[in-house]
């Protein structure tokens, strides 16, 4: 704040970046508490006999938001993983990352990072059926790479070091990063894995499929069951909304920081003018008494004495108006005539 009451260019900065991270963190807030009240809406189904039926029997032969739990079953053929024996699925993710350690120049520590530098998914069609073996009903998953929540097991992992040699360290060094080594995964959807899925559940040519449901809601494939899915996404709105709410105060308190520096201006610039006014009101009384002409009064002239010359500067506030005489003459404790802030200082005033 500067002494024209005017908010200093850090405070609009803080003002405008908390205010702009505040909206950020609430429209992700309301968006993510928009898809867990739908989770919470939506139609809880079982993977009966029944379930042909029921959909039959419903309007457009959809259910367009459903839950339903099954276990994963292959269509025609599976996948085999790559690294283990016997370990048969129907989505494949094989992932080969980079890990480097990065020289941070502001923070002077080496930062571990990652980058992906392959990734290759295999899927083949694949059906939910019942836990129970005697139902024969089955949900075909449609699009499964779709969902916004799939979350595969971890078949195999392995890491490949970098070898270093010394030349390479003291390149590394130079350059600022340091190759850590390859990290390369395989993660399967099994068959026999317990899902839960959650989206538009229709009834197709004697064919129950689960596919994307429509815009707006959100599919889910994951392993979790639906209660600790919904608990995970419940914490995930908690934590924008702490976000948001973090943010929205930070961009409040400065406001009201800016706006209460500006009325504090205002009232001080306010009192000193009714305080300048009050003097100028006095001394033409003065003048009046004494029986003298305004205009043939010296602009140099003390304001107290009307005779001698100003001679001396009071700080902090900075006037010049009287003569030392008196300045000398002033009630203690001494007060700037003009403005009545106390008198720290004098300054003899030279006119050269
Ligand atoms: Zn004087
Ligand atoms: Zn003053």
């Amino acid at each position: 704040m500067d002494s024209s009451g005017k908010p200093s260019t850090a405070q609009i900065v803080v003002l405008a970046t908390s205010s702009a991270l505040t909206a950020f963190f609430y429209s992700i807030y309301r968006s993510r508490a928009t898809i867990v009240a739908r989770l919470k809406e939506a139609k809880k189904v079982s993977l009966d006999q029944d379930l042909k039926t029921i959909l039959s029997e419903t309007p457009g032969r959809c259910i367009p938001y459903a839950v339903i739990e099954g276990v994963v079953r292959s269509v025609k053929e599976t996948l085999n993983s790559q690294f283990v024996d016997n370990c048969k699925g129907v989505i494949e993710r094989l992932t080969l990352k980079e890990e480097k350690m990065v020289w941070n120049r502001t923070t002077h520590i080496w930062n571990s990072t990652e980058k992906i530098i392959h990734q290759r998914i295999n899927t083949v069609p694949f059906a939910l059926g019942s836990h129970d073996d005697d139902i024969a009903a089955t949900v075909r998953v449609i699009r499964p790479l779709d969902a916004a929540e799939l979350d595969l097991e971890t078949t195999y992992e392995n890491f490949h070091p970098t070898v270093q040699s010394l030349s390479s360290v003291i390149g590394h060094f130079i350059s600022g990063e340091r190759p850590k080594g390859i990290h390369e995964t395989e993660e399967m959807l099994r068959v026999g894995d317990s899902i839960t899925g959650v989206g538009e559940l229709v009834l197709d040519n004697n064919l129950i499929k689960l596919q994307p449901p429509k815009q707006g809601f959100c599919y889910f494939l994951t392993r979790l069951d639906y209660e600790s899915l919904l608990r995970k996404q419940g914490n995930s709105v908690r934590l924008w909304k702490i976000l948001a709410i973090v943010f929205g105060m930070a961009a409040c308190s400065t406001l009201l920081y800016i706006l209460w520096k500006q009325y504090i201006h205002r009232r001080q610039s306010k009192k000193e003018k009714s305080i300048l006014e009050e003097f100028k009101e006095q001394q033409r009384k003065r003048l009046r008494e004494l029986n003298i002409e305004e205009s043939s009064i010296s602009p140099t002239s003390c304001t107290v004495c009307l005779s001698r010359d100003r001679s001396c500067v009071f700080l902090e506030c900075g006037h010049v108006c009287t003569c030392s005489q008196c300045y000398e003459a002033l009630p203690e404790p001494k007060k700037c005539p003009i403005c009545r802030a106390s008198i720290d200082r004098v300054v003899p005033l030279y006119n050269s």
